[in-house]
């Protein structure tokens, strides 16, 4: 199927199941483990409880013997009972951090279930703490609680917290929105300089130094889905967004840079010259990939959002048919022109009640299950096929050059079962 021809119907009026109940799915704090790593003078401070330093713990794996960037104040029960002044111990915590740790630059005061039923007032506390550590350390806040984010949303309330605190700029610039690993960051920067658009900044910078200003002549692509909150904080300072499908696969990266070449007025000889080569080589890489897809089925359990872009990668350049595409929330003004490109027949889930969608999921029995770790192992022992989500947001995935190994993801586990399969009759 050709990226010029559209579906006859998209999914952009398609029919979505709302569905609130039992969720398995992450809270915002995970974030943390993949922002901390982009943005090299940031420090996470969650303000929470022993299960919330677990979450981390445990996400973050090996990492945690690296002297990361992050860490738990724990709310004991005097701070809960209101007996210790929570705000007091905190500045005392934070300045003996900032005193032990010169190489930060900026401070994310991060809110967790138990700080927000708490109200314990982060936004004063990291006003305060700003004035008091300026100018070196800059500190925000932000929530990634369970009971107001869901896995990659902590990373669009940290971004949307940072816009505020932007400098003013009335240059014509591009900014990219989205925390990617930073070989991915440089190989767009790299396709769109090759086509003459050079003022770019991302957010988030990789340094607390690094300069970027927004302001009435910003446009602004995105990088992730998840980034509603971010997107009306960037409108709020006058930018504007431009509206493209997600660069995931041969197909999506080309959308993804027409878009943007379109809003630069760059002509066409120039991006065929640009982008002939690695889309020829995305593309040879996705159907080596993509050979044990083809024709087979595919379920999403919600978790990231990225769910959306996933369906429209494996249906349009991998040949699978999407049976049930969930995802835990459903932004129509980011998803559209990925909407429009998936092609009508998939039920479309915002949100979950768990037990439905089990069933659901028992009685089409697809080929390949997308689900999160609780789910994956019960689902294997069933019969099922399964690809952890989270592996989808920790490795590098968008653009050309990652279009292949994307595509690898989603084959590894079927080839594993059935090599497991030949090993077992033999
Ligand atoms: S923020 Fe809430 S959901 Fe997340 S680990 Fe802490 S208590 Fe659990």
């Amino acid at each position: 199927m050709s990226f010029d021809t559209p579906p006859s119907t998209g999914c952009r009026d398609a029919p979505v199941l709302r569905e609130r109940g039992q969720h398995e799915v992450f809270c915002g704090l995970t974030g943390i483990i993949w922002l901390h790593r982009k943005m090299q003078d940031a420090f996470f401070l969650v303000v929470g409880s022993r299960t919330c330093a677990h979450l981390l713990q445990s996400a973050a794996g090996v990492m945690i013997f690296a002297e990361p960037r992050f860490g738990t104040a724990i709310l004991e029960e005097t701070d809960l009972a209101g007996l210790a002044d929570a705000q007091a111990e905190l500045e005392r915590e934070v300045g003996r951090l900032i005193a032990r740790r010169p190489d930060i630059r900026q401070l994310f005061l991060v809110g967790s279930c138990p700080s927000e039923v708490i109200k314990l007032d982060l936004a004063r506390a990291a006003e305060k703490l700003s004035v008091q550590h300026a100018p070196h350390v800059r500190v925000l806040n932000y929530s990634g609680s369970g009971i107001e984010t869901t896995f990659t949303q902590g990373e669009d309330a940290c971004l949307a917290s940072m816009v505020p605190g932007l400098p003013e700029t009335d240059a014509r610039q591009l900014m990219l929105v989205g925390a990617l690993p930073d070989v991915v960051e440089d190989q767009a920067r790299d396709l769109l300089a090759q086509m003459g658009i050079t003022d770019v900044t991302i957010l988030p910078a990789r340094r607390a130094d690094d300069p970027v200003a927004v302001g009435a002549n910003t446009v602004f692509a995105l990088l992730q889905p998840f980034l509603g909150d971010t997107l009306a904080a960037l409108e709020r300072r006058g930018a504007r967004h431009i509206p493209a499908p997600f660069p995931f696969g041969a197909q999506g990266t080309t959308g993804w840079l027409r878009a943007v070449a379109d809003e630069f007025g760059v002509d066409d000889a120039t991006f065929e010259r640009v982008t002939a080569a690695p889309r020829a080589r995305a593309t040879r890489a996705v159907a080596q990939a993509a050979e044990s897809l083809s024709g087979k089925s595919i379920f999403f359990f919600p978790d990231s959002q990225l769910e959306i872009p996933l369906a429209r990668f494996l249906t349009r350049e991998c040949g699978m048919r999407a049976i049930e595409v969930g995802t835990p929330f459903l932004h129509k003004t980011i998803l559209g022109p990925d909407l429009d490109l998936l092609e009508a027949g998939p039920q479309l889930t915002e949100g979950q009640d768990v037990e439905r969608q089990l069933d659901r999921c028992r009685a089409a029995h697809p080929d390949l299950t997308v689900c999160g770790l609780g789910l994956a192992n019960p689902l294997e022992a069933e019969g099922l096929t399964t690809k952890w989500a989270i592996e989808l947001v920790f490795t590098p995935v968008h653009f050309y050059e990652q279009a292949g190994d994307l595509a690898g993801l989603f084959s590894r586990p079927m080839r594993r079962r059935a090599a497991l399969k030949l090993g077992a009759a033999s």
